[in-house]
């Protein structure tokens, strides 16, 4: 079975549903901690380049590293949705502290919100991915990328080493140049922005981007209380079957393998 989808920026492609054999990307820890499973199954399950949107992959087959985050999630979802439908299971912990409820949710993927690339964005992406922007307290001007897979390995080497000092590691990975600062000195930069500053720009990373909204509002069963979560990936968002089968046995479906 195959599907062509368009992906927020107007990438298009065939993708077919995942095989038996992708299952050993998934499972490879080392794959996974190099941050390469997502390529494996994108460059598995993505059959065909329709229209290459804004890309240019000089003629030959697709570069995931080249594609932008939010298409590659795009493509992810759909390869997902392909192979299992869009019915997605998951639990996750109330956040009220008196409470700490396991909350199950269910939801449709193909009703989270997809928010196309702009215009506007284009135009910086085909610009050699520039996007200027100027900090609302210090005042200086900044000019910073959107994410593509190249990036996302790198977040993932991150998530492992910098702990804590992650979130000021991410925007530095995003920066490109800051007026007036030697690129030497742009993580230095980072660290001393405001808060208001630093909030200012993963507003503004946010409104440039495409992609999918992952944010989800969830209520407790048990008292009731609304909230935003992450929509979580876990083992059954690419092996539901496990989590029917934790279900039928009256367990949780969603402890992580
Ligand atoms: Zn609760």
């Amino acid at each position: 079975m195959t599907d062509i989808i368009t992906c927020p920026s107007g990438l298009t492609g065939r993708i077919r549903g995942m095989k038996v054999r992708e299952e050993r990307a998934l499972a490879d820890r080392k794959l996974a901690r190099a941050g390469g499973q997502v390529d494996e199954l994108l460059t598995a399950c993505w059959e065909e380049t329709v229209g290459p949107g804004p890309y240019d992959f000089g003629g030959a087959v697709i570069d995931w590293g080249k594609v932008l985050q939010g298409d590659r999630f795009y493509a992810l979802l759909e390869i997902r949705t392909l192979t299992y439908g869009p019915d997605y299971a998951f639990s996750v912990p109330c956040q009220n502290d008196a409470c700490r409820a396991r909350i199950d949710w269910e939801l449709d993927l193909g009703d989270l919100p997809v928010r196309p690339l702009s215009e506007e964005s284009r135009a910086a992406f085909l610009a050699g991915n520039r996007f200027e922007s100027a900090l609302p307290e210090s005042g200086a001007k900044v000019w910073f990328r959107l994410m593509t897979g190249e990036d996302e390995r790198k977040v993932s080497r991150l998530r492992r080493s910098e702990g804590e000092r992650l979130l000021s590691a991410m925007l530095a990975l995003r920066l490109v140049e800051v007026e007036g600062v030697a690129a030497k000195d742009l993580r230095r930069f980072v660290e001393e922005l405001s808060m208001r500053d630093a909030d200012a720009l993963l507003d503004e990373l946010d409104r440039v981007d495409c992609g999918v909204e992952t944010s989800i509002e969830v209520e407790c069963p048990e008292c009731a209380l609304a909230q935003d979560v992450e929509l979580p990936f876990e083992r059954t968002f690419f092996m539901p079957g496990r989590g029917r089968t934790a279900r039928r046995r009256g367990l949780s479906g969603s402890s992580p393998a």
